[in-house]
């Protein structure tokens, strides 16, 4: 087979906007996603108002979709107390088993070749041609993107650093989510806080709701592992939580976990295999906007890779460039991000944050600005 122009590994919200924005431009472009679509991720499921016309000019024609548009944030403390703010341009809500596989589609149509439940092992690179091992055979390229999302086993493969930052700040943590029937309104996402972690909740396509939460995994293991002790013992001392948990209807038997989430720095590249996305660098979710920062991150390498492709700048020039531009796009936004979490983190410190913000919405204005950019 003739090596593709560009192989990306993992098919999230980054690789599958990078593969459509490169075939259209004419590229061969093989995707590999080690699941089948469509599938559930644990995420919040609320996307920032920001990366609508990108997503428009994937294929997506969001406006058919009528999906819920979300521009009212209320956000409570462990203790009850909490505040309301409007959001603009907010951000709207759909599941990530829905978007996922639409674009999916939108892929195949523009002609990449995607890979489904073909889960890369390692990347080599020798002379100028990247070899991708896959346990579906070995495929060549000459270029190769890894939007592999937050944590795998590639990570381990290239030893990257923020592997070995082991057990320390903001580096072990749990994420569980569920679908939910509920009655909050269509337009509203609720930052619930709790000892150690906080809980969103907003509305999603075909009347549900999407409600996700992440932890301390040491939060977890001192209610012995269990998710449902955990929740009864410390989320639900949040009225609010309380309520939810007990009273809205889940769609799932059980909740959807992932663990060894980390917010360490990363790399934008590894052994010259570019990074994308999560595996770029990962934003704490209660700035809502991950997603969107691993599109328009995809924007960024759609316009870069063309370049090394027709040879007007060599693979160092690329990868140069584009960590500039991501450093300069979205560096203070992953600092922000992790200041504000390690706000919320306690207990006293959200309760007295809460009360003194509550008067002061230039303020939320401003930390909900540091965290989110411009439509791109
Ligand atoms: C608890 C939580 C809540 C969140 N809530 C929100 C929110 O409300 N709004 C928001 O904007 N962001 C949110 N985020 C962040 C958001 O989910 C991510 O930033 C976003 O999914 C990143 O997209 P991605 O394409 O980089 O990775 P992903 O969407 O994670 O995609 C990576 C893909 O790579 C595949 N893969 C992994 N390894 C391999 C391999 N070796 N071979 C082949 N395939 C592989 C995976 O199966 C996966 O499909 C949240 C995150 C967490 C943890």
């Amino acid at each position: 087979m003739q090596p593709f122009n560009c192989i990306i590994i993992g098919g999230g919200l980054g690789g599958l906007t990078l593969s459509i924005q490169l075939a259209k431009q004419g590229f061969g472009v093989a995707l590999f996603e080690k699941e089948t679509y469509p599938f559930h991720k644990v995420c919040g499921e609320y996307i920032a108002m920001e990366s609508w016309n990108f997503l428009k000019s994937c294929g997506l024609n969001l406006d058919e979709l009528e999906l819920p548009k979300i521009n009212q944030l209320k956000v409570s403390a462990p203790n009850g107390n909490f505040l309301t703010h409007q959001l603009s341009p907010g951000g709207f809500g759909i599941s990530r088993y829905k978007i996922d596989y639409l674009l999916l589609n939108e892929a195949k149509k523009c002609g990449v070749h995607v890979f489904e439940n073909c889960k890369v092992n390692d990347v080599i690179k020798q002379d100028s041609l990247f070899t991708v091992f896959t346990n579906n055979g070995n495929f060549s390229s000459n270029l190769v993107i890894g939007s592999y999302g937050k944590r795998s086993n590639l990570d381990i493969k290239f030893k990257r650093k923020f592997i070995q930052n082991k057990a320390k700040g903001l580096t072990n943590y749990i994420g569980v989510k569920y679908h939910l029937k509920a009655n909050i309104p269509a337009n509203n996402i609720e930052l619930h806080n709790f000892k150690d972690g906080y809980c969103g909740i907003s509305k999603i396509e075909d009347d549900k709701y999407c409600l996700c939460y992440l932890t301390t995994a040491q939060n977890l293991k001192n209610n012995n592992g269990d998710i449902k002790e955990m929740e009864k013992n410390v989320l639900q001392k949040n009225p609010f939580l309380n309520d939810y948990l007990n009273n809205f209807e889940s769609l799932y038997t059980e909740p959807l976990v992932i663990s060894q989430v980390n917010f360490s720095n990363k790399t934008q590249n590894e052994n010259d295999v570019i990074m994308l996305g999560d595996a770029a660098g990962l934003i704490t979710p209660l700035c809502g906007n991950g997603m969107s920062m691993a599109m328009n991150a995809a924007k960024i390498l759609s316009e870069l890779i063309p370049q090394f492709l027709t040879n007007k700048i060599t693979l160092d020039k690329l990868i140069y460039l584009y960590t500039y531009k991501w450093k300069s796009t979205f560096g203070t936004r992953l600092w922000a991000g992790r200041k504000i979490q390690s706000l919320f983190g306690n207990e006293f410190t959200t309760n007295l944050l809460i009360s003194s913000l509550k008067p002061f919405p230039f303020l939320i204005n401003n930390l909900v600005s540091l965290t989110h950019g411009n439509s791109f």
